[in-house]
């Protein structure tokens, strides 16, 4: 590498460790579609049992993994409500329309990334034929860094039994939101049927996903997993990654938070930042300001070495490979943008 940037853009920007490197290099391995893989095998049964659910199957993304989970809901003509920005909805490329026949009702999430339970009741088709039946309610955890109240979700699927309906949950960065409350992630995933978590954001593991849920569930998703061309070989190779990940990344996430609240309090200090410091809950960081300063903004700090993400609203997430100091020249470089100094 000729330069060392400090890349802020996302924390799937993350390259293995020499120690990840090592375990990969050293895993047994066999042939998964055949089941036979002795280090994927241990990868799902080690994800099912932090997250409490009765299995857990691996995939190659998150993306996969959500739609895995949809697929193991809804049949064609049925409908899953989701956050208008959630994941699963806006950014899988439709997925669960065009692989399934399932149709979305996107509803707007709270400031806080939860979805009112009484708008959702309002959405929740009539059992009539001229209706989608709805099946599922997604939820996302964390939903742009905020962690959503054990009590919501507690409510959640307490709606969700009354209302007939199975509840998947976008899990992408259960652990940020488990280490922040202090909880088990059983705790967090007790409530759903299915449960994506991503081995490859916040974890550091360069590939993966785990679809965590009822056995049911999981042996449909083993299913559909095969006719979206993710049954892999020997990828035990990458279990090992994820495997080292759940063993040694998981409660270090607590640092990225320290350094998002850094960065978040050193730039809130400049004027031209606009910061909701209610939203840092995690390793997010979003700062609003001119949109005629973006650009020369994101020209500025590139040429520092620092990459920062998003369009008009900025977004900074905080990784294993980001340090405190890098913080201090993040926000010395974005001071020195606003204030000449
Ligand atoms: C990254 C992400 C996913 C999965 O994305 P992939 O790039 O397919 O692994 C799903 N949900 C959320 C909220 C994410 O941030």
């Amino acid at each position: 590498m000729t330069q060392q940037w400090i890349d802020l853009r996302s924390d799937t920007v993350t390259r293995p460790t020499e120690a990840m490197r090592r375990a990969m290099a050293a895993a047994q391995v066999g042939d998964d579609v055949y089941g036979e893989d002795p280090t994927v095998n241990r990868l799902e049964q080690m994800a099912a049992d932090m997250l409490g659910t009765e299995a857990a199957v691996l995939a190659t993304s998150g993306t996969q993994s959500n739609l895995m989970g949809l697929l193991s809901h809804c049949q064609r003509g049925d409908e899953y409500i989701v956050g208008q920005q959630a994941h699963t909805y806006r950014f899988e490329g439709g997925g669960a329309a065009v692989f399934g026949s399932i149709q979305p009702q996107p509803l707007d999430f709270e400031a806080d990334g939860t979805l009112d339970l009484g708008k959702v009741a309002a959405a929740v088709k009539p059992a009539d034929f001229h209706f989608a039946r709805t099946r599922l309610l997604c939820l996302e955890n964390t939903q742009a860094g905020k962690v959503l109240p054990l009590a919501y979700m507690d409510a959640a699927a307490d709606f969700a039994r009354n209302h007939g309906l199975g509840m998947h949950l976008d899990g992408a960065r259960l652990f940020n939101a488990a280490v922040k409350l202090a909880v088990d992630p059983a705790r967090i995933a007790c409530n759903f049927d299915t449960v994506s978590i991503c081995l490859s954001k916040g974890l550091g593991a360069p590939v993966g996903s785990l679809l965590c849920g009822t056995r049911a569930h999981v042996a449909r998703a083993r299913r559909w997993r095969k006719l979206l061309g993710g049954g892999m070989r020997q990828a035990g190779i990458l279990a090992a990654a994820g495997i080292y990940a759940l063993e040694h990344h998981v409660q270090r996430l607590a640092q990225d938070h320290e350094n998002a609240a850094l960065l978040a309090e050193g730039l809130a200090k400049i004027a031209e930042l606009d910061i909701d410091m209610a939203t840092v809950q995690t390793n997010m960081v979003f700062a609003a300001m001119d949109p005629a300063q973006v650009k020369a903004f994101q020209q500025h700090m590139r040429d520092r070495g620092i990459l920062v993400g998003g369009r008009g609203i900025y977004r900074l997430v905080t990784h294993l490979d980001v340090t405190a100091r890098d913080i201090d020249r993040v926000i010395r470089a974005a001071e020195k943008f606003f204030n000449g100094g």
